[in-house]
């Protein structure tokens, strides 16, 4: 299949979804499949894959997002510091929206504060170069895919000798949730969707210990809708044969030994440290802190600042949402006082939020 039209195919889709129907037909239990990818979240409410699974197979969505696991905190100190006057937020378009404790950057942003948005780490690199007189501050959100970015960015920084850039870091990894979530007797995960960029970052390898210790198969999955249906397909077949093991349906981009490039520039800048998710707690080991090599460009050692208590809204499931215990339509809020024109929660902020994928699509 040479161009995306053909991953769209439908007289494909329905030979696999029979196929899928078939394999499983005789089985009497239960195969839940947890995406851990922001894209897979929205690519399977968009087109409607969850109605064309067997009633064997339930899909429930994780912590795929990284502005949805960035705790309540995170985003006060971001907002604390885009009060400054010397500060400048450079962010990602999702998060100035985010709602922290009593504001948010867009908030601060219509009040003055220097709040921008950056399509990479490097338009942050160049505003710091810019603007001399300010210090820049890069929200560093993201998974695996981002850090390899956002330590260019700093090698870059270090290169050129400028000290007016930084990074409130908030990087994460994936696979130690997916650990902390497969052990969780409440959501019996039988499987993973594994996600599809961060593991053309870190390989197939890196789901090998999860495999290992909690017997739970993993297939790397891409975003079309026949990838997702041949991906559900291979789990569904690791459970039927019992044999839990790494398998990549997305091999046209995932290679066996990941990208080592960017992990050796990942690994050259940040180090694993303990982090909070959203929902989750701090999941020792999941974060990317800065190297002490780098302590000059973290924005949280370098520019101190009075952060408010944190408070999340009492309404919002957003947690239990990323950990796959409820779905959105559970939450009274959903719909009626949270939308995506105004958000209580980040879950309907992020274009990958659980919230926003079933405001928008309905399922
Ligand atoms: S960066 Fe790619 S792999 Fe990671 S959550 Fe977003 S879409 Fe999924
Ligand atoms: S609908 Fe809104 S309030 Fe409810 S869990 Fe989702 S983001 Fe939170």
């Amino acid at each position: 299949m040479k161009y995306l039209d053909a991953f769209r195919d439908g007289a494909v889709a329905r030979k696999l979804v029979e196929k899928l129907h078939a394999r499983v037909a005789d089985y009497a239990g239960q195969m839940t499949f947890m995406e851990v990818c922001g894209t897979h979240t929205m690519a399977i409410s968009q087109h409607g894959i969850r109605s064309l699974l067997p009633e064997q197979i339930r899909l429930i969505s994780g912590p795929g997002c990284p502005v949805c696991v960035t705790p309540v905190d995170y985003v006060d100190h971001a907002v604390a510091l885009a009060r400054l006057p010397e500060v400048i937020i450079a962010t990602f378009g999702d998060m100035i929206r985010v709602p922290g404790s009593s504001s948010s950057l867009q908030r601060e942003q219509a009040r003055g504060a220097g709040v921008r948005i950056v399509y990479s780490p490097l338009d942050a690199l160049a505003l710091a170069q810019k603007h001399p007189d300010k210090k820049i501050v890069f929200l560093g959100v993201g998974f695996e895919t981002t850090a390899p970015t956002i330590a260019g960015a700093v090698l870059t920084a270090q290169r050129q000798g400028l000290s007016n850039f930084f990074v409130l870091g908030a990087n994460k990894t994936i696979p130690i949730p997916m650990a902390v979530l497969a052990s969780d007797p409440e959501l019996q995960v039988s499987g993973y969707l594994c996600p599809a960029h961060v593991s053309a970052i870190i390989g197939p390898q890196a789901y090998a210990p999860l495999v290992a210790q909690q017997k739970v198969p993993c297939v790397i999955t891409g975003f079309e809708p026949l990838d997702m249906l041949q991906g559900i397909d291979m789990l569904a077949t690791q459970v039927l044969e019992g044999q839990p093991r790494v398998e990549t349906q997305y091999s046209r981009i995932v290679r066996p030994e990941g990208n080592p490039q960017a992990r050796a520039v990942l690994e050259q800048v940040f180090i694993p440290c303990d982090t909070p998710w959203r929902g989750i707690g701090v999941i020792p080991g999941s974060g990317l802190c800065f190297r002490e090599e780098f302590a000059a460009f973290d924005a949280a050692r370098q520019i101190p600042v009075d952060v408010e208590t944190p408070r999340e809204h009492p309404g919002c499931l957003c947690g239990e949402i990323l950990k796959g215990k409820v779905r959105p339509a559970d939450c009274p809020l959903f719909r009626t006082i949270c939308t995506p024109e105004d958000p209580v929660g980040a879950c309907m902020v992020s274009s990958e939020g659980t919230c926003a994928a079933e405001y928008k699509y309905g399922i």
